[in-house]
């Protein structure tokens, strides 16, 4: 099966760099039996998800108990779901629970072959993760970052460990989507690389690899895209259920930017729009004014409730 998988990793950097298919023996995602997760929000449970259902052990990090109550509780609903459709069994999503311990102690990460930091989206945040976290860590663990835009090679600049340090981007939902996104440093070795990407495949991903610019690959195509969808709001050349029906009917989206914006995170979809803003120095990628208030206001999205949708009763209502 990860033989089979494996054909869907592309095998040349851009540039016709050699990419995967040449090296031989690296260790593998059979080194990697401990996996912690920093941030229990939608990807770090998300990613601790998936984790603990490949039969790894998962220690899982945040700021507190309450958030780590929500995430682990968002866990067996999403599992819970699994179990209902018959794509796994009671039995397995009782182990699988039991594979996730929590806190909010870094020492909780004393054990772990690999790392993924997945908190919020702010460069000053994930350094003070990594000063807390280095410490605690195993010589030999590898570190991820689930960042959706930030430099790797400047994340990785900021731990003791450039060279098992790289980018292991997933998808939102992240039990659902099948992508992983693979971004080496500057500095990531190759055998980081090779283990990285074997873990990917463990956990029923397929990976694309993406060179370390701004927002990578799915980002750099997709934000500027929500942001246009946010402007053409903001100018009144559609309501909120126009844009979205747009392009749902007509491009066959199979959401809609806004719909999509929400379900990301609008502070999300603001720091991926800086980073781009500022990183690539282009005026084409100026976060729309009114993302900015939206945020300012604290309407996130789903995750708080409000966006560009309510979604306090049953049903979404659009909000312009
Ligand atoms: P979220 O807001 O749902 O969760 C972030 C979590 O990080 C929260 O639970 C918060 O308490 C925690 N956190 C904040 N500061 C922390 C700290 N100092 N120590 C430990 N935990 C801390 O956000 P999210 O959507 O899960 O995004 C997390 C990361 O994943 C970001 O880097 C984001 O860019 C990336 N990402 C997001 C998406 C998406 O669609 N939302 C997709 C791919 C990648």
């Amino acid at each position: 099966m990860v033989a089979a998988r494996r054909e869907a990793v592309s095998d040349k950097l851009p540039g016709g760099k050699p990419g995967i298919g040449n090296v031989a023996h690296f260790p593998a995602a059979g080194a990697i039996r401990t996996v912690g997760v920093v941030g229990a929000g939608q990807m770090g449970n998300g990613i601790a998800h998936v984790s603990a259902l490949a039969g790894l052990n998962v220690r899982m990090l945040d700021v507190n108990d309450e958030r780590l109550k929500t995430g682990v509780e968002s866990i067996k609903r999403n599992l819970g779901r699994q179990a209902e459709r018959g794509k796994i069994s009671a039995e397995e999503m009782a182990q699988t629970l039991k594979r996730i311990k929590t806190g909010i102690d870094y020492k909780l990460f004393g054990e772990c072959d690999l790392v993924i930091e997945a908190a919020t989206e702010n460069e000053q945040i994930k350094r003070e993760i990594f000063k807390l976290l280095v410490p605690q860590l195993k010589p030999e663990a590898i570190l991820c970052t689930n960042t959706s835009s930030i430099s790797i090679t400047r994340l990785a600049a900021a731990t003791d460990r450039p060279a098992k340090f790289m980018g292991m981007h997933f998808m939102n939902p992240v039990p659902v989507m099948e992508l992983v996104e693979l971004i080496r440093g500057i500095a990531t070795d190759e055998a980081t690389f090779q283990t990285v990407k074997e873990f990917a495949l463990k956990l029923g991903k397929k990976a694309a690899v993406a060179e370390d610019f701004p927002a990578f690959i799915v980002n750099r195509i997709l934000l500027p895209m929500i942001n246009e969808a946010v402007y053409t709001l903001y100018e009144g050349v559609g309501s909120v259920t126009a844009i979205d029906t747009a392009m749902r009917l007509g491009a066959h989206h199979p959401m809609g930017p806004l719909q999509l914006a929400d379900f990301i995170g609008l502070d999300t979809c603001l720091a991926v729009m800086h980073v781009l803003h500022d990183g690539l120095a282009d005026s084409k990628y100026r976060p729309c004014p009114l993302l900015v208030k939206y945020v300012e206001a604290g309407w996130l999205g789903r995750k708080s409730g409000r966006g560009f949708y309510d979604y306090s009763g049953e049903t979404p209502v659009p909000t312009r």
